[in-house]
């Protein structure tokens, strides 16, 4: 099944404070560390760009304007462009695999080192290699949701009645010269094409309401009860094992707050300075697959 890519994302500029003191520290370390201790993973881009994903905050990643919730509710052409590279989108873009990492998450719950995997990303890799307490805090690439009636659809239903509404829209794409491979996606399945003026957004089919990716975009907010879910998750666990992900938005650092302010250890596995990094009690910064794996072979 195709994949869209993580959702939310901002060009928001961080610094760490100059005085702050990060703990840098090998596997071994982490080893040591999580020895003897229940884990609940935090994960983001990092760990899907091993199953070709392109984590989009990484320094050689396209430019992109993010789009925002405030701009597809207001816009009925942005909505319309939206859909029509979306849809394309869904019918060419990758068909990933889960990768070594996230198999190594699932071994790890298997054997009950770990309590569950709370991840910033839509692409259900993590469910794909066989984890089974998951939550998306950001939605699932595969649903959408009506804004008025509230009723949720699966993406391939959608896909259906969009190929019916638009015949031959995804193949003129493509006969255009577009190839699969010429094809930019960006974190949310779209492929980036220009000629969507003539395409037509399939309506909600119950209240004929406005249709949106079940994903949370920048400018809304992580439904409360998924918080909360996610804030019992970490309570649940002796260690919080953060992998992949800059912590850019709050809607992940704030799992790291939350651990580190109740004195849980707190590892971070990530190529590059995170926003959590003062608060890790070891910073591993290494690549993320390979250090899952490793985790997964030794504790
Ligand atoms: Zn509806």
């Amino acid at each position: 099944m195709p994949r869209p890519l993580a959702p939310t994302y901002q060009d928001r500029r961080w610094e760490l404070p100059p005085d702050a003191v990060v703990h840098h520290g090998t596997i071994d370390d982490a080893v040591r560390l999580l020895t003897g201790r229940t884990v609940t993973a935090l994960t983001g881009a990092g760990v899907s760009t091993d199953s070709g994903i392109p984590d989009y905050r990484s320094p050689d990643s396209p430019k992109r304007a993010p789009m925002t919730y405030q701009q597809f509710v207001a816009d009925e052409a942005f909505r319309r462009h939206y859909w029509a590279r979306n849809h394309v989108g869904w019918q060419v873009v990758h068909r990933t695999e889960p990768n070594a990492g996230h198999r190594a998450l699932a071994r790890l719950e298997d054997r009950r080192v770990l309590r569950g995997v709370i991840t910033q990303n839509v692409d259900l890799l993590h469910e794909d290699a066989g984890s089974r307490h998951v939550i998306d805090l950001h939605g699932r690439y595969d649903r959408v949701i009506c804004l008025q009636c509230g009723r949720v659809i699966s993406r391939a239903h959608l896909a259906e009645r969009l190929d019916a509404l638009n015949p031959g829209f995804v193949e003129s794409v493509l006969d255009d010269g577009a190839t699969v491979a010429d094809i930019e996606t960006a974190p949310d399945a779209d492929a980036v094409i220009e000629q969507t003026s003539h395409f037509v957004p399939a309506p909600c089919e119950f209240c004929g309401g406005v249709l949106k990716p079940e994903i949370v975009y920048f400018g809304e907010n992580v439904p409360r009860e998924r918080v909360q879910r996610a804030y019992a998750l970490v309570d649940d666990a002796d260690a919080l094992l953060v992998a992949g992900t800059s912590l850019t938005v709050m809607s992940g650092l704030r799992f790291v707050r939350h651990a580190a302010k109740a004195d849980k250890p707190v590892v971070i596995v990530n190529r590059g300075e995170t926003r959590g990094d003062p608060l890790a009690t070891i910073k591993v910064d290494d690549g993320v697959t390979e250090t899952l794996v490793a985790l997964a072979d030794r504790l």
